[in-house]
Formats: structure tokens, sequence, C-alpha cells
């Protein structure tokens, strides 16, 4: 955190985003968390703090919940990896439930022991879900998926506070990141238009 300020000086907030739990058997829990939680805020270093969930490696879908997109990272991994996930993949990509807010027990814990102000990150795709995270005292909330899906949906809730989320957590995009993060219900285009002219020095 110490060379981070250094390195940023006054001019930046630093967001510190920690993990609260693994997810898996001997890993990282709450009762290790909250103590790190509270050296962060005894530093005074950190602007915000932001609680995650979910070994990348050993337990990933325990952050993302929803589908387990097995078929999709198979079709990007070279061999024997294809092969490996076709194998094994059931059993390292389990898949956990999607409910609203579904890191809000765990984050609730987090912040009773801290005052620095939190991020309420995971199934945050509605205005009422974020209304319970500012109920629940978090002062920011943060999404992924769901501006993924829509990049423009914060604008359309400003618009209209029941605008619905079209993210449906088949988190197909989840293998995206190996050939460009992407939703992938989201069409892309495959011509683009020039809007301005070519600068100097540009062949024509
Ligand atoms: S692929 Fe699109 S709809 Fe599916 S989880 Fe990702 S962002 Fe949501």
């Amino acid at each position: 955190m110490r060379a981070v300020r250094d390195a940023v000086g006054d001019r930046i907030a630093i967001i510190a985003k920690m993990n609260m739990d693994d997810g898996v058997p001997g890993g990282f829990w709450l009762d290790e968390a909250i103590p790190v939680a509270q050296w962060l805020e005894a530093d005074g270093l950190a602007a915000t703090l932001e609680m995650t969930a979910g070994s990348s490696l050993l337990n990933p879908m325990y952050l993302f919940k929803g589908d387990a997109p097995l078929k999709e990272f198979a079709d990007v991994m070279p061999q024997p990896i294809k092969l490996g996930v076709k194998l094994v993949g059931k059993r390292k990509l389990k898949a956990y439930p999607y409910t609203d807010a579904y890191l809000l027990e765990d984050s609730r814990q987090i912040r009773a022991a801290v005052k620095l102000p939190m991020i309420l990150l995971g199934g945050i795709t509605t205005k009422s879900v974020m209304d319970l995270a500012m109920d629940e005292g978090f002062e920011f909330v943060a999404m992924a998926r769901a501006l993924l899906r829509e990049p423009d949906l914060i604008n359309r809730i400003q618009k209209d506070a029941s605008t619905p989320s079209l993210c449906n957590h088949c988190n197909k995009c989840m293998p995206t990141n190996f050939t460009g993060t992407r939703c992938v219900l989201v069409q892309r285009s495959t011509t683009r238009t020039a809007t301005r002219g070519k600068p100097e020095g540009y062949a024509s």
C-alpha cells in the first residue's frame, strides 16, 4: 500500500480489493479477512475496500455464481487442457446458484469491523439492489457482467429506476478473457466506420 501511495501521490484514491473467502477447504476465510481489512484501515492509505470471494484457480465459480460455462472453456483451451476441462471440468467449475447481492452476507461482517468506505460487489444489477447496499452501510457498489451486457445500463437506470438487467448469468463471457473480454450475447460490429479524417501522414 505504501509503494502504491508513493507511486501515485495524492492524485488517485486507492481501492483495496481483497478476498474474504476462497471457497475451498483450508482456504482464506472471514476469520483472516477481517483482521487484514483492519490492518488496511489502520494503515490509512486505502480510500475504500472492495471485498471479493473465490479462488480463481481452485474454485472460480464461487465468485461468479450462475451457470458454469464448461463447453465455452473447453472451446478456447489448447490440448491437452481442452481434454482436461471435458474430463474434470464439472468438478473444477462447480455451479453455484445466482442470487442478488450474493456477497452481502460475508461483506456485512467486514462492514461491521471497519469504518473505511466500502464497495459491495457481486450480484448488483438493479437499482433496488443498489439501494439495499446503501441501506446496509456500503458507500459504493461495483458491477461487471451487467455492464458487459449493457454498457449503458447505469444511464438507463438513472432515467428509469425499474430498469432490469439483461445479463442472464450464463457466464459465457468468462472464457472470452482469453480472446477479448465481452458478452457473447452482444453482437460485435464487423465493420468500422471512420468518423473523422485520417491524421496527417497516414497513407490514403
Ligand atoms: S455472457 Fe453476457 S449475459 Fe452471459 S453472464 Fe456474461 S455478460 Fe451476462
